[in-house]
């Protein structure tokens, strides 16, 4: 004991002072927010993930599922994904059915709070003008994996303005108190968005009604915005890989159509597109269809420069 009072008494009430002091300026010192912090989002593509850190900012932290080279309607799951569902506040999906492999892993991680109807669910094609509903009866026994209509509307950048207003009113559910710089960096994002749009339609003008075939229906919204005339498809049905059969029908069907360009995604099997081509005399142009889907496209606006160029390259 007595020992213990030498030893508390040695302790100079100054050093202590100053310590008490010191500690309570620490405690106070604002942080820089921890990546512990960040509203943590997963999100079905690499599209939707751009937007998000676009109207996120520093309140994000953001991890896509797809990769912008993979084909979106069949990306593999790994328990990794579950586990960042497990921690994940919000997700943000494409919807229209475009990814009916997310469904599963959102059950599997238990997480109530990202499920469908809760505060940190986003479905980004709300408000969306869809392109190909279809009408009538779906049956998707014929393999149509666009059977809501067609899934692809990020290609069109003027959909951003519906996909940036749903990603931020799920981030004020989850984050009321940043609502106001939610809004803030969406009206930066649009503000950038418009400019590179006057951009892109100015630099399009070449492609004005201009003849091609695609893969997949990955592109009628692309198409519509800047101008280009979908003629034909390689794919018979969405997701339906051709048969040869159906390749010698469609070539002479193509034949007359003065076609200059096959779009295809780089995961698509370039036999059948090469094949095509050669056939009709027309190139094959292959164009990431996302953020991600060749490393130079980093982000949202980067997407729409490199395909148009790249269009524009092989005319
Ligand atoms: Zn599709």
């Amino acid at each position: 004991m007595r020992i213990l009072k030498q030893r508390l008494s040695a302790f100079p009430l100054k050093t202590l002072i100053l310590f008490l002091l010191l500690a309570h300026i620490v405690l106070l010192w604002p942080l820089p927010a921890l990546a512990a912090d960040k509203i943590k989002v997963v999100t079905s593509l690499e599209d939707l993930a751009a937007i998000t850190r676009a109207v996120g900012g520093d309140k994000v932290e953001v991890f896509s599922i797809g990769k912008g080279y993979q084909n979106p309607h069949f990306v593999p799951p790994k328990p990794s994904f579950i586990l960042k569902l497990k921690g994940a506040d919000m997700v943000v999906q494409v919807g229209m059915g475009l990814e009916p492999w997310l469904q599963p892993l959102m059950d599997s991680s238990r997480n109530s709070r990202i499920f469908r109807g809760s505060p940190g669910f986003v479905d980004a094609s709300v408000g969306v003008p869809a392109l190909g509903v279809p009408v009538g009866r779906v049956d998707r026994s014929m393999g149509d994996v666009h059977g809501l209509g067609n899934p692809h509307y990020w290609l069109d950048p003027v959909n951003a303005k519906y996909i940036s207003a749903n990603i931020v009113s799920g981030l004020k559910r989850v984050d009321p108190a940043d609502g106001a710089y939610f809004e803030q960096q969406r009206q930066i994002f649009l503000k950038r968005l418009a400019g590179k749009l006057t951009g892109w339609v100015k630099q399009a003008k070449p492609l004005q009604g201009l003849h091609v075939v695609t893969y997949h229906q990955s592109w009628p919204y692309f198409a519509n915005r800047f101008g280009l005339n979908v003629v034909g498809f390689i794919e018979p049905q969405p997701g339906i890989p051709p048969s040869a059969k159906y390749l010698a029908g469609l070539i002479p069907k193509l034949k007359n159509q003065n076609v200059k360009l096959i779009i295809m995604e780089p995961y698509f099997n370039r036999q059948s597109a090469d094949m095509v081509a050669k056939a009709i005399g027309a190139k094959v142009v292959v164009l990431p269809p996302s953020v991600g889907g060749t490393p130079e496209v980093t982000d949202y606006f980067g997407l729409f420069d490199y395909q148009l160029s790249a269009l524009l390259k092989n005319l």
